[in-house]
C-alpha cells in the first residue's frame, strides 16, 4: 500500500517534470525569466511583491501569476502595481504545478515581458517538489513562524535560491533567534542569499530588489 502510493507519485511528478521542461524551454526561447516565489500563508509573499514592483516596474518588463487556493484578493492588490496578473485558484489544491502555469502563460505576451513572478500557494511543502519551469526559486520566511522552520521543511530553503526573512521589525517581540536561523539556513544551502526585510520600515527591500533584477537581466 505504502509503495504504490510512493509509486503514484513519483508518476504524478514524473509527469510534471515533462511539462516543466517545456515551460522552461519556452521561457528561454522567448527570453523571460521566472521566479517561483514560495511561502507560508501570512508569510507577507504579496505585501514583499508590491515592494518589489514599486522598486523594479519602470526598469523591468514585468507580469505576475498569482496562485491561490479561492478568491482573486491578492492578484487585485497586484494590479493596483500596474503590471499584468494572470490569478489561478487551485480550488483547494496546495501548490501550483507545471501545467497551470503553461495554461495561465497562453495568456500572457511573453514576448514583451522580462520577468514573469509567480506567486505561489501559501505552504511550505509541496510547491517545492513541484518544478513550474522556473529559473529561480525563493521563499519569504516571517520572523513570526519562528526559527525552527528550515530545518522542519529543508526542501523549501535547499530549493531556494534567495531567502527573504520577512517582518525583521517584529524581532525584538519574538523569540526567533536570527543567528541560529542564519546559520541553518547555510548548513542547509551554502550558497543561499539571505534577505531581512521589513515591508513597514522599508528594511532590506533594495537590496533585495537589486538581486532581483540581477538575477533577471542577462
Ligand atoms: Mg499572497
Ligand atoms: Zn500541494
Amino acid at each position: 500500500m505504502i509503495e504504490l502510493e510512493i509509486k503514484l507519485m513519483k508518476n504524478i511528478l514524473g509527469a510534471n517534470d515533462e511539462i516543466a521542461a517545456l515551460n522552461r524551454k519556452l521561457f528561454a526561447e522567448r527570453g523571460v525569466a521566472v521566479m517561483n516565489l514560495m511561502g507560508s500563508p501570512g508569510s507577507g509573499k504579496t505585501t514583499l511583491l508590491e515592494q518589489t514592483l514599486r522598486r523594479i516596474v519602470g526598469r523591468l518588463r514585468v507580469a505576475v501569476i498569482e496562485g491561490d487556493l479561492f478568491t482573486a484578493k491578492d492578484a487585485e492588490r497586484i494590479e493596483r502595481a500596474g503590471v499584468d496578473v494572470i490569478q489561478i485558484n487551485t480550488a483547494g489544491g496546495c501548490h501550483l504545478d507545471a501545467a497551470m502555469i503553461q495554461r495561465a502563460c497562453m495568456s500572457l505576451n511573453l514576448d514583451a515581458l522580462d520577468l514573469l513572478i509567480v506567486e505561489n500557494v501559501g505552504n511550505l511543502v509541496c510547491p517545492a517538489e513541484f518544478d513550474i519551469g522556473e529559473n529561480f526559486k525563493a521563499v519569504v520566511l516571517s520572523i513570526t513562524e519562528g526559527d525552527d522552520k528550515p530545518l522542519k521543511y529543508p526542501l523549501i530553503f535547499k530549493e531556494s535560491a534567495a531567502v527573504v526573512l520577512n517582518k525583521i521589525d517584529l524581532l525584538e517581540f519574538t523569540n526567533f533567534d536570527l543567528p541560529s536561523a542564519r546559520q541553518d539556513l547555510t548548513t542547509l544551502h551554502p550558497t543561499i542569499k539571505i534577505f531581512e526585510t521589513s515591508c513597514t520600515r522599508g528594511d532590506g527591500l533594495d537590496d533585495w530588489a537589486a538581486w532581483l533584477i540581477g538575477r533577471t537581466v542577462r
